[in-house]
């Protein structure tokens, strides 16, 4: 099937709406329609399937894939040593546990009460009749309707147009290509990026095809991966530590443009030099889908992106929004946020699902989401809350003894400061299990007067 493009679609007018209702056209209809598959679709389903034991929901998704986690993208499915993972996408979690990157098998999709419709895009939304608009023309009744479509990688243009050459990397579709594309070694890959996406997906094929002769580089515009989340020391430590397992890391380093050479691609960089690959990732981030609402208005975030919703996750009445697509306000830390992380995407799932469907009052989204990521086997946290390079940090240091003595950094907290010396964040470095403790901290909002007082605020100790 032909994936097909929202944006190429014609507007559905007004008119075209009346006149499809005015007709005996025939009209579906499902009391939950979600738009999105992915993770904060999934765990909507999940709780109305608890809630309400009548419910019809339909799912329409973009992708091929019924809704499946992300995170194991860039991590553990490149681990498997298993050439078939791209047709099992079976793979050990942190605990040795065997996990499948679905979350249901595509059988769970088909009855009367759950229906999953692939590769179809919602173009538009009547929000007054509550009709969604498919991308193939299809008009569908709802009762309730959560929008959950996420974010579309950010591109460049580039002289080279070669769409298998230069990709971006958010889905199953991508990794299989990826895999497919260097799994018999001999490949230079070039990652543009040095956030989450870039930094994870270039230490997973460092570290699980190097010895495969993938040669890897690095290009991004910052001195060090992870420039907003880490302190400046951090980040640079984080770098070495790439380059360690063999990455050309190009820091400060901007991509000026990609030009077609004799099957491979040349990079020109903004300091004149240049260099030659067979493939580049451009992990540059995300856009929110927000061009699902076209008939109608819903207020956008002009600050942070995605659509404004009340403390219940609510865009309108009967028209909530969840995942990385909503702007929310957060209670703890006092201010409009816009999260892009699986936890998040999860528990706003979730909480949308169970206020669309509960026959009591709908809750507030008053949870604080954690984020984590792993790179080199010494490089790894957690983190909660406000966690910009932007602010202040004060950071503790566990003392080094034994066998560990040799890295430069094992186990450290670091808080996050606003200008009242209030923590507002918190990263755990390779010290797992301690975001609730962190939350707790973050509302307590406590005025830190001496930052010594955060020496023992978070312990070292395995729970
Ligand atoms: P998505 O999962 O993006 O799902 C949205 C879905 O909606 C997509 O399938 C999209 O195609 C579909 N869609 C969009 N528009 C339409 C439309 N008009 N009609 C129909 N369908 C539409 N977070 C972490 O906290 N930790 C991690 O380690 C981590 N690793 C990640 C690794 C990768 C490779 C990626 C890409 C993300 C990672 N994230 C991680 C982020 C996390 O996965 C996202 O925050 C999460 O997936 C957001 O869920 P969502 O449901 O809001 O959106």
């Amino acid at each position: 099937q032909v994936e097909v493009n929202a944006t190429e679609e014609p507007k559905k007018s007004e008119k075209e709406y009346k006149k499809a209702m005015d007709t005996d056209y025939d009209i579906e209809s499902f009391k939950y329609v979600i738009i999105g598959g992915g993770t904060a679709a999934y765990y909507a389903v999940d709780k109305i399937l608890e809630n309400d034991k009548e419910a019809t929901i339909l799912i329409i998704s973009k992708e091929r894939d019924v809704p499946y986690q992300r995170p194991p993208l860039t991590k553990n499915l490149w681990q498997t040593k298993d050439d078939n993972v791209v047709n099992t996408l079976s793979f050990s979690d942190w605990s040795g546990k065997q996990q499948n990157l679905l979350y249901e098998p595509e059988s769970v999709y088909g009855s009367e009460i759950l229906q999953f419709v692939k590769t179809r895009s919602v173009i538009d939304l009547h929000i007054d009749e509550k009709l969604v608009l498919l991308n193939d023309g299809k008009l569908i009744r709802y009762d309730k309707c959560l929008i959950a479509t996420g974010g579309e990688p950010r591109n460049f243009k580039f002289t080279s147009t070669d769409k298998e050459k230069i990709t971006t990397y958010r889905t199953v579709e991508d990794f299989k290509n990826l895999y497919n594309f260097i799994k018999d070694g001999n490949k230079h890959v070039t990652i543009l990026g040095g956030g989450f996406l870039g930094s994870e997906l270039t230490c997973s094929l460092g570290l699980n095809f190097g010895e495969k002769g993938i040669k890897l580089a690095q290009v991004f515009p910052e001195n060090g991966v992870y420039a907003n989340l880490f302190p400046e020391y951090l980040s640079n430590y984080a770098t070495e530590e790439i380059s360690k397992i063999g990455v050309d890391v190009k820091t400060k380093r901007l991509v000026k443009d990609i030009t077609d050479n004799n099957g491979r691609l040349t990079v020109l960089l903004d300091d004149g030099s240049s260099f030659d690959t067979d493939h580049v990732v451009v992990a540059a981030g995300i856009i929110p889908n927000t061009d699902v609402v076209k008939s109608t208005t819903l207020e956008i975030d002009q600050v942070n992106g995605g659509y404004v919703v009340n403390p219940e996750l609510q865009a309108r009445t009967d028209l909530f929004v969840a995942g990385d697509v909503a702007s929310y306000y957060d209670f703890s830390l006092g201010v409009r946020r816009r999260v892009e992380h699986h936890d998040h995407a999860r528990a706003t799932g979730e909480l949308a699902g169970n206020n669309m469907s509960t026959k009591t009052t709908p809750n507030p989204y008053t949870y604080q989401p954690f984020f984590w990521s792993d790179l080199t086997p010494g490089v790894g946290f957690e983190a909660v809350g406000n966690t910009s390079a932007k602010l202040k940090t004060f950071s503790v240091w566990e003392k080094k003894e034994g066998e560990n003595e040799e890295q430069k950094y094992n186990k450290g907290n670091i808080y996050y400061l606003n200008d009242k010396n209030q923590v507002v964040g918190v990263l755990c470095y390779g010290n797992y299990g301690k975001m609730d403790t962190a939350r707790r901290l973050i509302l307590k909002k406590r005025v830190i007067q001496d930052l010594n007082e955060l020496q023992h605020a978070i312990d070292f100790d395995e729970h």
